[in-house]
């Protein structure tokens, strides 16, 4: 297993869309890999969940671990959510220190698919919804300060400001 670099904001990969994906008896041992190092490396940071874009694979995967029980999902697809929005603070491994209030539905139900090619169905309540949810969003080019209310994200301006220069100094184009 390895760790794998995690992308931050304002790498441009997070808000592309990434692809379903299919299993096949080539790419399945890739894939296991991927999702342990997934695992691994949301753990390592003190995540509770990561998308398989945050790490640069622009693949329908996320990895999660709710009340140290570690899972992975591909292609999840949100079935039904609340209708009610609750707030709540969130973070997100791609904006490192980042804390923000973001309103979301409060309970969810999600259908993935396994490995194995089963289809399954899973509610989610209180937190461990607003992470998948967030981790969906990542897969559809969506970070969470996209959710935010515009006066709000106004208090982020400094913060942002300072991770795209990191960002530039450390990817410089022209070279
Ligand atoms: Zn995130």
């Amino acid at each position: 297993m390895s760790l794998l670099p995690v992308r931050v904001y304002p790498d441009p990969i997070l808000n592309q869309m990434s692809e379903d994906v299919i299993v096949t008896p080539e790419n399945r041992a890739e894939l296991e890999t991927l999702i342990q190092d997934m695992t691994e490396t949301m753990k390592a940071n003190n995540g509770m969940g990561l998308s398989a874009v945050q790490v640069g694979v622009l693949k329908r995967i996320l990895t999660a671990t709710f009340n140290k029980k570690d899972f992975y999902m591909l292609n999840p697809v949100l079935l039904d959510t609340s209708e009610r929005d609750a707030k709540g603070l969130e973070g997100c491994l791609s904006f490192p220190k980042l804390v923000a209030e973001i309103a979301r539905p409060d309970w969810c139900v999600v259908q993935y698919e396994t490995l194995d090619g089963e289809t399954k169905e899973e509610r989610y309540r209180d937190y461990d919804a607003r992470c998948i949810i967030h981790e969906i969003d990542h897969m559809n080019g969506e970070v969470f300060i996209d959710r935010m209310e515009e006066h709000k994200r106004f208090f982020l301006k400094g913060a942002l400001q300072s991770m795209k220069t990191r960002y530039e100094q450390e990817h410089p184009t022209g070279v």
